[in-house]
């Protein structure tokens, strides 16, 4: 079975309540490197999102994604809001008028919404930031994808390469964002947005376990 529409918002939801849950988790991190407020950046923005979702019950993929996008740029400040808003952007201009979604779908999103983040961001793998998480975990779906993987076995395998990039941004220098400001002393903290987007993942391949 393919991803659905319902599939979609329940994913959406799930993002909400794990943000929600490491939203502490989240705010110490960006404490540590930042200005102590991923947590609640990420947390308010899913909070707006969700009192959105029964505007959204019969609507396409394509209009949930850009809904989720536009909410969080409009209520999250900072770095993190905007960068996932447009992750959530692009995801909805590739699924416009879409109710279901392959594992091909699926791989075209995520690179979109990669692509999206770069561009506007301009962090590099390495960086420290959030791309360090999305980056292998787009690169592990694709690879995949193209070995005839399952879509839930893609997907775990995509997230698992996320907690290793997030895993992977402790001993990096920050070049990217509020943490380069630390320099050298950025060095050895996990990155908060590398952080949330393995967990967004994470979210993904569990609601959408068992689908193919
Ligand atoms: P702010 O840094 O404005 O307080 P947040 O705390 O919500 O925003 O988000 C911080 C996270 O945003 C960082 O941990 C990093 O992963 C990500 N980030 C910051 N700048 C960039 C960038 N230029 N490109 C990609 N990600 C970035
Ligand atoms: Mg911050």
């Amino acid at each position: 079975m393919p991803i659905s529409r319902d599939d979609v918002l329940e994913w959406i939801r799930a993002c909400a309540k794990v943000l929600a849950e490491n939203r502490d988790y989240l705010t110490q991190l960006d404490a540590a490197i930042g200005d102590a407020d991923h947590g609640e950046n990420m947390d308010r923005g899913f909070k707006a999102v969700m009192s959105k979702m029964p505007d959204l019950s019969e609507k396409d993929i394509g209009t949930i994604f850009k809904t989720v996008g536009m909410t969080l740029i409009s209520t999250v400040g900072g770095a993190g809001g905007p960068l996932y808003g447009t992750l959530f952007l692009q995801a909805g201009m590739k699924t416009a008028g879409k109710m279901e979604l392959s594992l091909s779908d699926w791989c075209g999103i995520m690179e979109a919404a990669l692509n999206g983040v770069v561009t506007r961001g301009k962090a590099e793998p390495g960086d420290k930031t959030m791309v360090d998480g999305l980056t292998p975990a787009v690169n592990a779906l694709k690879q995949a994808a193209e070995n005839g993987a399952s879509l839930d076995e893609a997907l775990r395998l995509s997230a698992e390469a996320a907690r290793q990039g997030m895993e992977a941004t402790t001993p990096l220098v920050a070049r990217k964002g509020r943490a380069s400001y630390l320099g050298e002393r950025s060095a050895g903290h996990q990155d908060p947005g590398a952080t949330s987007s393995y967990l967004i993942l994470k979210a993904a391949a569990d609601t959408w376990a068992g689908l193919n």
